[in-house]
């Protein structure tokens, strides 16, 4: 992936209400999630500054130890401090690698993808934090199933009280 020139991101899409600190530890949540179950990133999210929601396409709510073990791996990567980096890669090119049933329609031929140190690739307009360290400590509230969806709803604490 080479680096190009920061495209013009379309303002529509800009204007959604992002926390660079939630939206990141969303990232972080939704690699976790595909690790750990295999059943890709969440189809949904409600990212706001005091407690967030991602959606994921499931058969069963999550276990007491799976949750732990949720936030566990989230924060041992948010602690690594891991470099949050931009770069661009043409549409057919992330069409292999990533799902891109989320991408609007007027998405341009060269996507912008944010990657998460080793972590996590995934294509992205949206605001990020520079480095994991900045995100805090992730701490999931709730889990719910219901009609095939696992809601994970969570929230950033200090470092300290993670
Ligand atoms: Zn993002």
């Amino acid at each position: 992936m080479k680096k190009a020139v920061s495209l013009t991101t379309p303002e529509k899409i800009m204007s959604k209400d992002y926390n660079p600190r939630m939206h990141s530890a969303e990232h972080i949540l939704n690699q976790t999630m595909v690790r750990m179950f295999n059943k890709g990133r969440s189809f949904s999210a409600h990212i706001e500054k005091k407690k967030s929601k991602c959606d994921y396409h499931f058969e069963r709510n999550l276990s007491g130890e799976e949750v732990s073990e949720i936030e566990k791996r989230v924060n041992q990567v948010i602690i690594k401090n891991l470099l949050v980096t931009e770069s661009f890669v043409s549409k057919e090119e992330a069409s292999i690698k990533f799902n891109l049933e989320r991408l609007p329609e007027e998405a341009r031929e060269s996507l912008r993808i944010i990657s998460i140190g080793d972590y996590d690739d995934c294509p992205c307009i949206g605001h990020h934090v520079n480095s994991t360290e900045e995100i805090g400590g992730f701490k999931i509230i709730s889990t719910d199933f219901g009609e095939g969806v696992l809601r994970i709803r969570f929230k950033l604490v200090e470092n300290s009280e993670s």
